[in-house]
């Protein structure tokens, strides 16, 4: 297939690679020029504006943000105002429920579709093209873009016609997540000033009660105190937990776990660790029980 992809992050630089591996025909946008050489490399066509992206049907943003998506979809010669009627924009960056609705809203106006495919995985999930892609949007759109997916990820779970529903689901995960992390933070400390090993605890604990991929990624990376390079950054971490009390304030849902988690994310990006992985908030936990914090590797 034919296809633009625009965002090469540590994520979008992966998924993009697994496209062009799986033979689609990729022609690849970056903000930063120097991000789509790898990919140029590998085999990709280089679009050096958000037009020469969107010359296919369809096109898919992998974005920091609201705001980058923003700019990137309804900003001045953006992929709303560049996109051909009928082409689908397949929008796979974690953003808020109100943005994802908006966009849809948007593209139908100009008799463009939307779909919502945020992602479960890290970027080391995206380059074994294992991730779990939560998708929304019309029928035919979704089954259009089927073999996209499976180029990028090991299962795609389709959640119905409202595509803002995939990022609600996107959200709520990722709160999970972050509580599981404070939750090892909390546990590791307690258990490392006892003087018991905390990485021992870890294989035992993700062997009997808590055999899950979250528990054994986060405790292996929080037992060692690896949280640079940043596999998913702090300040990603932090705006999931905002956008996800956002969408709770709107439904008037009270989800006090996530208010201590924001200022969790507040407190150590405040302290300066804006470059360190999110589940560096687990240190936080740590210094309160007076260990020493780790703010690199
Ligand atoms: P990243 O490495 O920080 O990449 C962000 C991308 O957004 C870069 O291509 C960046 O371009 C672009 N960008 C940022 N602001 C922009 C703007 N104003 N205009 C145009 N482009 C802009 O982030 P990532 O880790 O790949 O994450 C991407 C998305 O996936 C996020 O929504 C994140 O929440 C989600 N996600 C991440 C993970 C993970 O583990 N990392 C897992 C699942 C989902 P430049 O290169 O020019 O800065």
């Amino acid at each position: 297939m034919n296809v633009g992809f625009i965002g090469l992050g540590h994520m979008g630089s992966a998924m993009a690679a697994n496209l062009v591996r799986a033979g689609h025909v990729v022609t690849v946008f970056n903000r930063s020029a120097d991000k789509r050489q790898p990919l140029l490399d590998l085999g990709a066509r280089e679009a050096t504006s958000i037009a020469d992206a969107c010359a296919s049907e369809l096109v898919i943003t992998m974005l920091a943000d609201d705001h980058a998506l923003r700019q990137v979809a309804l900003g001045e010669g953006g992929i709303l105002a560049q996109l051909h009627p009928g082409g689908t924009h397949i929008s796979m960056s974690t953003v808020s429920v109100e943005l994802t609705r908006h966009l849809a809203l948007a593209h139908e106006q100009v008799r463009q579709r939307l779909v919502a495919a945020p992602v479960f995985g890290r970027p080391e999930m995206a380059a074994a093209g294992k991730l779990f892609i939560i998708a929304a949007g019309a029928a035919d759109g979704l089954r259009a873009c089927q073999p996209l997916f499976d180029a990028m990820g090991q299962r795609t779970f389709p959640l119905g016609a409202e595509a803002a529903a995939a990022s609600l689901v996107k959200l709520t995960g990722n709160f999970m997540l972050a509580a599981t992390i404070e939750t090892l933070g909390e546990a590791l400390a307690l258990i490392d000033k006892a003087g018991i090993d905390p990485a021992g605890f870890v294989e035992l604990l993700t062997s009997t009660l808590f055999p899950a991929p979250a528990y054994r990624t986060y405790g292996s990376l929080i037992a060692e105190r690896r949280f640079q390079p940043a596999g998913f950054a702090a300040p990603l971490g932090h705006k999931d937990v905002r956008l996800l009390l956002a969408a709770s304030e709107a439904l008037h849902v009270p989800m006090p776990l996530a208010s201590l988690l924001n200022d969790r994310f507040h407190r150590l990006i405040a302290q300066g660790g804006e470059q360190l992985d999110w589940s560096a908030i687990s240190q936080l936990a740590a210094e309160d029980a007076g260990l020493r914090r780790e703010s690199s590797s």
